[in-house]
């Protein structure tokens, strides 16, 4: 096999909540593999701070992935602009409420709009405009150690990426005719806006690597499923978490 098959050269990649965190690490290491990149973020701010980090070749839309209208938009606009879009990267996504007595109606709809109906809407206009060009596609979504483990303060995000993994098997069956792959990556902990305040010494104490998830620790999971490298990889799941998803439990504190 050649290695040539990693390669992003004149594939174009759509990152959902690439502003920030580990959007703007994929978006970066796409880019590096050669990909043409457009993020999406919804703060002005950060949109404005990416667009600098990508540089000119790359576009920054603002767009909030729970509007339908938004979206469809959004992916017209990548493909007027790079002629195609060829990757799609679900990534936008929040944590909010907690136990389920103390979640609010308003914070489990907002998390179900950001991480599941939005995963599902990109996916979608994706699809249909990967389908449109005929050359295949690669939709990669991103679930947490929270598709499998169930937290007892988070019953909106746990819902949501247990969700994540069944959209993405139902994907990868549908749009398999289509040579359109669907995966997931799960990432373990890395220290974002979503985990700023989350305790650093335990989760490094609970992860068997024993340290924090580095951005660069999803570039290369991440350009083998946007690569023709895994065009025989479909509805997988991948954690990215120096062994936390796989030692819960034997790991204690
Ligand atoms: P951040 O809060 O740093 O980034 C979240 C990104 O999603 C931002 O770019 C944000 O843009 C965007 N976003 C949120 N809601 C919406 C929305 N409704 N529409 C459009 N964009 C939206 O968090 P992370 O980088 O940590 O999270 C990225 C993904 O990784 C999420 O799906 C998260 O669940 C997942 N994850 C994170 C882990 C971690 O340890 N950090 C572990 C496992 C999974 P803006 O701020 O402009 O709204």
């Amino acid at each position: 096999m050649s290695l040539s098959r990693f390669s992003l050269t004149d594939k174009v990649a759509l990152i959902t909540g690439g502003n920030g965190g580990i959007g703007r690490g994929i978006a970066l290491g796409l880019q590096a593999a050669g990909a043409a990149v457009a993020v999406t973020g919804r703060n002005a701010e950060k949109n404005a701070a990416v667009a600098v980090a990508l540089g000119e070749n790359a576009l920054v839309l603002p767009l909030d992935v729970g509007d339908e209208a938004a979206v469809q938009t959004a992916i017209g606009a990548v493909v007027a602009r790079f002629g195609r879009l060829d990757i799609l990267v679900n990534n936008a996504g929040i944590a909010r409420g907690g136990r389920a007595a103390e979640t609010a109606r308003a914070d489990w709809d907002a998390v179900v709009d950001a991480n599941l109906t939005g995963s599902y809407l990109c996916a979608k206009h994706a699809a249909a405009a990967m389908i449109a060009q005929g050359t295949g596609g690669k939709i990669i979504t991103i679930g947490s150690m929270y598709s499998y483990i169930g937290a007892a303060t988070g019953v909106a995000y746990c819902a949501t990426k247990a969700g994540v993994l069944g959209l993405t098997r139902a994907l990868a069956v549908e749009l398999a005719a289509h040579n359109i792959q669907v995966n997931a990556i799960l990432p373990g902990w890395y220290k974002t806006e979503m985990t700023e305040r989350t305790d650093t010494e335990r989760i490094r104490r609970l992860t068997p690597a024993n340290r924090w998830g580095e951005m660069d620790d999803l570039v290369g999971v991440s350009i083998f499923l946007a690569s023709a490298a895994s065009d025989f990889v479909t509805g997988a799941d991948i954690p990215v978490d120096g062994g936390y998803l796989i030692s819960k439990g034997f790991f204690t504190e």
